[in-house]
């Protein structure tokens, strides 16, 4: 089989209101701008991929880094692995992380996309996996709200049944926190699991004292405490409490998470395949985890991810968030709270062209 060759790449932004407005310690959430990216190859085959914006003026940012890369990346053969470390020497002036590292990661996303495609196999069976089933948690909602509008939530977020969904952490007291979590575990069954999040809210004294409040509530994690970075503060914390602590979203590239092995920062990691580094940053920080010993999971994506949880060793939790469904065609499926890996070639993305124009930012 010989490599595709890449004609162009092109991206255009939309703004898609969230069914669930998302209050976190971090800001709230009402709308998300996302990206789109399309690679188109000589041979006719396009790989596709989003990334998030995050802020108003974010999927504009990515774009034009976009624009750089496809500079770079038109007329070569489309070989994720070998551009991927192309790309990252290539804009390594702009520093190894933020917009930059982000886009590579996005046209990595794309560029596997394409190559699966090309093969006629779904992402997982090309990375030498198979399709199927991932377990996943709910992660759609369970702001920072009263405990009967969170409990109420809860409800609804056992549709399509998952058994383990995430509340968010981080109220002006703790006294807050504790009875959102007792109002959301009376509403739902006793068999399903919650993991927590506090957006990096904490200050590293504030999480010493309140995360000891927390620890008997059974939660399956207690996800960034404190500032990403703080990985001191985060090993601190493990020592103090016996509820596994999470960190990875905010990792860039797998050197961040080799980072935070050898701090001891984390029971738990959940890279985001928009900051690890698409396919390609993904499975070198798998291996890494993998060689630690330490579950990993993934952090929104769950089209892309879902993919690689069928070939990571060490699998943990899928998060699934369905923001991007109401600009896809065939929006990733969950049954009996598993997250559904079919055999549609590539990462199974195709834009719902119809939706995409009317949510254009
Ligand atoms: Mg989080």
């Amino acid at each position: 089989m010989h490599p595709l060759t890449i004609r162009s790449v092109t991206t255009r932004a939309v703004e898609v209101p969230l069914r669930r407005p998302l209050a976190t310690k971090i800001g709230t959430f009402t709308t998300t701008p996302f990206l789109l990216i399309d690679l188109h190859t000589e041979e006719g085959v396009t790989g596709r991929s989003y990334l998030f914006g995050y802020r108003p003026n974010g999927a504009r940012l990515l774009a034009t880094v976009l624009e750089e890369i496809e500079v770079m990346v038109k007329g070569r053969p489309c070989t994720p692995a070998t551009l991927y470390d192309d790309l990252v020497r290539g804009l390594n002036l702009y520093g190894p992380q933020g917009i930059a590292f982000q886009a590579i990661s996005g046209f990595d996303m794309a560029a596997w996309d394409a190559c699966a495609r090309a093969a006629g196999l779904p992402l997982a069976a090309f990375l030498g996996g198979t399709p199927g089933p991932v377990r996943a948690y709910n992660s759609n909602g369970l702001g920072l709200m009263a405990p009967d509008a969170v409990a109420a939530q809860a409800v609804e977020l056992l549709d399509g049944g998952f058994r383990a969904m995430k509340i968010r952490f981080g109220r002006d007291h703790v006294d807050g926190d504790v009875a959102a979590f007792e109002a959301v575990r009376e509403a739902i069954p006793d068999d399903c699991l919650l993991m927590s999040d506090f957006n990096q809210g904490l200050s590293r004294r504030e999480a010493l004292r309140r995360l000891p409040v927390l620890d008997d509530l059974g939660l399956v994690w207690f996800e960034e405490p404190v500032a990403y970075a703080d990985l001191d503060g985060c090993r601190e914390l493990r020592e103090t409490v016996a509820t596994p602590i999470q960190i990875g979203e905010n990792f860039y590239g797998p050197t961040d998470l080799q980072a935070a092995v050898d701090a001891d920062a984390a029971d738990f990691v959940m890279p985001d395949a928009q900051r690890i580094g698409g396919v390609t940053g993904w499975m070198r920080a798998a291996a890494i985890a993998h060689e630690a010993d330490l579950p990993i999971s993934t952090h929104l994506f769950p089209e892309v991810s879902s993919h690689l949880m069928r070939v990571t060793p060490g699998a943990h939790w899928l998060e699934y968030v369905e923001w991007a469904s109401p600009f896809l065609a065939e929006p990733l499926v969950v049954r009996d709270g598993h997250a559904q890996v079919t055999t549609a070639p590539g990462t199974g993305i195709e834009w719902n062209e119809d939706a995409v124009r009317s949510l254009a930012a």
